[in-house]
């Protein structure tokens, strides 16, 4: 009998017969755009390119689920790899918030599920309610850096009933992508504004 379900591969849809990672087949895992340069103020296991580009476009729009369970592992790797040792005491994973009209309309926040599932490896709290996005920003695809920080600025702030869970907190911000950094640095700063002590951001992919 075979126990092993018929998993699709979450980078080329191919059926998976055997995987050391059953959301994705061996020839995707071994092809992967894993980073190779050194990151000291982000950290992420992939360049953003194929097939990780379209797996997270897959994550953000498709409610595919699956795709973070594939993903979660490589964050986990970082983390404990180049990240766990910068903090003197554990951090809690905060995911970047989608203005509450975007998280409605599309029915979840892809950073907050892929918390959910890093935080199953690496064991550490996730908080949700503490950093709020209090302005629908427009969509940044076609900006460049300086217009990007522009369209960021004031976009975020910290729940006033919260700031007791942030102060002193170390804080591991979790998103999709760093393309320029504007949103999460933008985050980090009113993290660090209202009182956290370190803020690592840490991002699947990073364009390079
Ligand atoms: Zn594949």
């Amino acid at each position: 009998m075979n126990w092993f379900p018929n998993f699709t591969c979450m980078a080329c849809e191919a059926e998976i017969q055997s995987s050391y990672n059953p959301y994705l087949c061996p020839k995707c895992m071994n092809n992967l755009p894993i980073m190779s340069e050194t990151q000291t103020t982000h950290f992420s296991p992939f360049v953003y390119e194929e097939p990780i580009r379209s797996m997270i476009l897959n994550l953000k729009y498709n409610d595919n689920g699956f795709i973070a369970k594939a993903l979660a592992p490589y964050l986990a790797a970082v983390y404990i790899k180049q990240i766990q040792h910068l903090y003197e005491k554990p951090p809690i994973i905060i995911p970047v918030p989608l203005h509450r009209s975007r998280q409605n309309e599309r029915g979840y926040n892809q950073s907050e599920i892929l918390a959910h599932e890093l935080s199953t490896y690496i064991n550490l709290s996730i908080n949700t309610s503490a950093l709020i996005r209090k302005r629908k920003t427009t969509i940044q695809k076609q900006m460049d850096t300086k217009t990007r920080e522009i369209n960021m600025r004031g976009a975020f702030e910290l729940s006033p009933t919260k700031t007791n869970l942030i102060k002193n907190q170390n804080i591991l911000l979790l998103d999709d992508v760093y393309t320029t950094g504007a949103t999460t640095n933008e985050c980090k700063s009113v993290l660090l504004a209202n009182g956290a002590n370190k803020v690592i951001i840490l991002t699947i992919a990073s364009v390079i």
